[in-house]
C-alpha cells in the first residue's frame, strides 16, 4: 500500500489534519462539480519550497481554491495555492520575497477503482512502481500535502534573484555592487605587481633573518 507524507501512521487521514479534504459531499455520479476555498497555516519539516534555498515559513498563510470533479474512476482534484515565500537572492545574498501561485492537477482514485485501461499483461513490478505515483481518496478523503509540495516547488525560482539585472557582490571585497554604483578596484599593471611581490619577499626575507626563532616553536617548547 502506499505510505504518503501527511498519512496517519495508521494510514488513516486525519479529517482535522488542513491539508485534508472531504469529498463524500461530492457524490460519485461523474460531473459532478465542487468549488472550494481554504486558508491554511503552511505546513513545515521540510519548509514548503525548495530547502535552504527558498520557502513557505512554516505558519505562513497560504490560500488554497480547489475544483474537485467526480470521475469515473476518482476525484480530479485542480487547484491553485497562493502564498508569500522567503527566501535570498543568489547573487547578493540580500533577503527577498516571491508570491508563490502554484497550479496543480491530480487524480485521487477510489480504493476500489480497478485497472481499466491498464495494460494487464504488466509486469507486477512495474505495477508496484506506478502505485508509489497513485493516489487514493480513503474513505472520501484526500490529503494534498505531497501534491501542493510538488506544485510549490515547481513554481518557485530556483536561483531567486533580488531582481534580474541584480550585479552582485564585488568579487574582490565582498560589497553589494548595486549599492556603490562604479565600484571597482584599480587594474594593477601585472609587470609592477610582479615587482611589487619581489620586494615583499625580500621583506619578509630579511624579517626572518632579524627575527630569530620563530614564536611558534617557542610555544611547543613551553608545554
Ligand atoms: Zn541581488
Ligand atoms: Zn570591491
Amino acid at each position: 500500500m502506499i505510505s504518503k507524507a501527511g498519512n496517519a501512521l495508521n494510514g488513516h487521514l486525519d479529517h482535522r489534519n488542513p491539508l485534508v479534504f472531504d469529498t463524500r459531499e461530492l457524490g460519485r455520479r461523474p460531473g459532478a462539480l465542487k468549488r472550494l476555498t481554504r486558508s491554511v497555516d503552511a505546513p513545515g519539516s521540510p519548509v514548503l519550497g525548495i530547502d535552504g534555498v527558498i520557502g513557505v515559513p512554516e505558519g505562513a498563510p497560504l490560500e488554497l481554491d480547489l475544483r474537485l470533479e467526480s470521475v469515473m474512476e476518482g476525484v480530479l482534484v485542480t487547484g491553485t495555492a497562493r502564498a508569500s515565500a522567503e527566501g535570498e537572492c543568489v547573487r547578493c545574498l540580500e533577503p527577498l520575497t516571491v508570491e508563490v501561485d502554484a497550479d496543480f492537477q491530480e487524480m485521487f482514485s477510489y480504493p476500489d477503482a480497478d485497472d481499466r485501461g491498464r495494460s494487464s499483461a504488466a509486469d507486477p513490478a512495474d505495477d508496484a512502481e506506478d502505485d508509489e505515483d497513485r493516489f487514493f481518496l480513503e474513505d472520501g478523503l484526500f490529503d494534498l500535502e505531497s501534491v501542493l509540495r510538488d506544485a510549490v516547488v515547481l513554481a518557485l525560482p530556483m536561483q531567486p534573484v533580488c531582481k534580474e539585472t541584480c550585479a552582485g557582490l564585488c568579487s574582490e571585497c565582498g560589497i553589494r555592487l548595486d549599492e556603490n554604483p562604479g565600484h571597482h578596484h584599480d587594474a594593477v599593471d601585472i609587470r609592477w605587481a610582479a615587482l611589487q611581490g619581489l620586494a615583499e619577499t625580500v621583506q619578509d626575507g630579511e624579517k626572518d633573518n632579524m627575527g630569530g626563532a620563530e614564536p611558534g616553536v617557542d610555544e611547543k617548547q613551553e608545554k
